[in-house]
Parts: structure tokens; C-alpha cells; sequence
């Protein structure tokens, strides 16, 4: 059994009024639960048919409490002891930080171990990107790395801050989609590395926006000019007549003159092609 719980950070509704920034130094606004989102769903995404995931927090939904979401995260453990989890953030601070970091609870070897492999992924993702001090931080009581969701979930949980949305350049990048999809491949490959799965990312270029073909233009024998006829002729008397009644049916509502806003029927429909194709029947036999 394995399952990785997969933790979007913050709900939709809370940036305004917190966890974004607006636009500044030329780049603009970002939400930080889009971010967390978009690499939360890339993560689902790859891991489909490999790997079990578990989010308490759904993407572009509002916030769900981080007691509500550590107490899911505890049952999903409870049913299965070899879960581990991820949280996805973007981080804030003064405008010239930036890099990449990770927490893990102090006393958790497995945390440490999660952590220390989603670092080493992150650089062999991305390398010579900045690394926030040295990237990895222990979780400890009573400082600021006292963070509520590590502490209190029982399975090995790593929190990832994958960059800081408060510094314009690491913003301009965490904007990218390229980015965003990056990051869900090293959390998902980590995952898998974690359980011993295969990974391919085959799957990235799914990603992608689906090519949308243009329908191929249907032959219309109504339009092509007849042998021997040039087509910079000037406009054939049968194609004056189509282009009459094409925009009388517009204009009066198709069929008779009745009903001019509303939608016309297959019947209306024929009723037109058949006139058209009369009318043109006509002028060619001419
Ligand atoms: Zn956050």
C-alpha cells in the first residue's frame, strides 16, 4: 500500500486579503493558492494510474482549515501507514529573497528523508537555481519553523516553500506554467522514487493545450467556378442570388418572413438549401 497525500496550500479566498502579493517591478499579481494548486494538480496528474493521491484541500475551492486538513491527512494515515505527505506552497518575505526550500519535522528520520530527496530532485530539475540557505529545515518547537500542518500530521510530511512569490523574478517565474509543471514532476518523481515506482514523464506533453484541427472545408460544388471559368470573373448572377437569399434568410428569419429571432428548424433549414440550390440549378442552366 502506498499513498501520496497531496496538500494544496490555502484555498481560493485567501488572496485578497493574504497569501499573494499585487503587481510590482513589472510582474504581475500572484495568487499563492494558484500557484500551489497548479503544481498540486500536475502532481495528481502524473501520478494517475501509479500512485494514489489524497488532497484535503481542492484546487480553486475555499480554504479548508488546517485542523480539518490535518485531521484528514491523520485518518488517511491511520488506513494506511506507509502514506507520506506533501505541501505545496509559495513563499513570502522581504523582495530580494528568494531560492527554494523544504521542511521537515526534527524528529522524523522518514521526513528528513522525503526532504532531502525532494532537494537533490529540485536541483537535478533545475540546476543552478537558488537554493534558500541551504534548502532543507528542521521543524523545531518553539521557533518559527514550528509549522502547525508538519507538527501535527503523523505521517512523514514535508512542507515546500518552491520559491518566494514576494521576490519579482522568482514571481515571474513561479507565473509560468513551465515552471508549475516542473515542480509537480519533482514531487511526483520523488513520490515514486519513494515507493520504488518507475516514473516517466511520457505524460508531460499532455500538458500541453490539445492541437485543435480546423474542420476541414467541405466541398462545396455551389462556390467552385465552372470549367474554363476564370475566378477573378466577376461574380457569377447565381452567386449574386445565393448571396441574396443567404442574407434575406438572415435578415427575415429564414423561411418566410415570420419568426425572425428565432432558431430555425431542420425542415427551415432544407427549405433554404433547396431554394438556393434551385436558384443556382437556374442560373446554370442559363
Ligand atoms: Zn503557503
Amino acid at each position: 500500500m502506498a499513498k501520496l497525500l497531496n496538500d494544496k496550500g490555502h484555498g481560493s479566498n485567501t488572496y485578497p486579503p493574504s497569501k499573494g502579493i499585487a503587481a510590482a517591478g513589472g510582474v504581475p499579481a500572484m495568487a499563492e493558492h494558484s500557484f500551489n494548486a497548479a503544481v498540486g494538480d500536475e502532481v495528481e496528474r502524473l501520478l494517475k494510474g501509479k500512485l494514489t493521491t489524497y488532497g484535503a484541500q481542492p484546487s480553486n475551492r475555499a480554504d479548508v482549515l488546517l485542523a480539518s486538513r490535518i485531521a484528514n491527512y491523520n485518518a488517511q494515515y491511520r488506513s494506511d501507514k506507509n502514506s507520506i505527505g506533501m505541501s505545496h506552497h509559495g513563499n513570502a518575505g522581504a523582495s530580494s529573497v528568494r531560492g527554494f526550500g523544504v521542511f521537515y519535522w526534527h524528529t522524523s528520520a522518514n521526513g528528513k528523508k522525503l526532504a532531502q530527496m525532494v532537494l537533490a530532485e529540485y536541483k537535478k530539475e533545475f540546476p543552478g537555481y537558488p537554493i534558500w540557505g541551504t534548502g532543507l529545515f528542521p521543524c523545531v518547537p518553539g521557533t518559527w519553523t514550528d509549522f502547525y500542518l508538519v507538527r501535527e500530521t503523523v505521517a512523514p510530511f514535508v512542507l515546500i516553500e518552491w520559491e518566494f512569490f514576494t521576490n519579482h523574478a522568482a514571481r515571474k517565474l513561479m507565473l509560468t506554467s513551465d515552471y508549475r509543471m516542473r515542480c509537480g514532476k519533482v514531487a511526483a518523481k520523488v513520490a515514486c522514487d519513494w515507493y520504488g515506482i518507475k516514473f516517466d514523464d511520457s505524460k508531460l506533453v499532455v500538458a500541453t493545450k490539445p492541437v485543435v484541427k480546423p474542420a476541414a472545408p467541405k466541398p462545396n460544388p455551389v462556390t467552385k467556378p465552372k470549367e474554363g471559368h476564370k475566378v477573378d470573373k466577376p461574380t457569377p448572377a447565381w452567386k449574386v442570388e445565393y448571396d441574396r437569399q443567404s442574407t434575406l434568410a438572415k435578415k427575415l428569419g429564414f423561411t418566410d418572413g415570420t419568426k425572425p429571432t428565432e432558431n430555425t428548424s431542420r425542415e427551415e433549414s432544407g427549405v433554404i438549401a433547396a431554394r438556393v440550390y434551385e436558384a443556382v440549378l437556374n442560373e446554370l442552366k442559363k
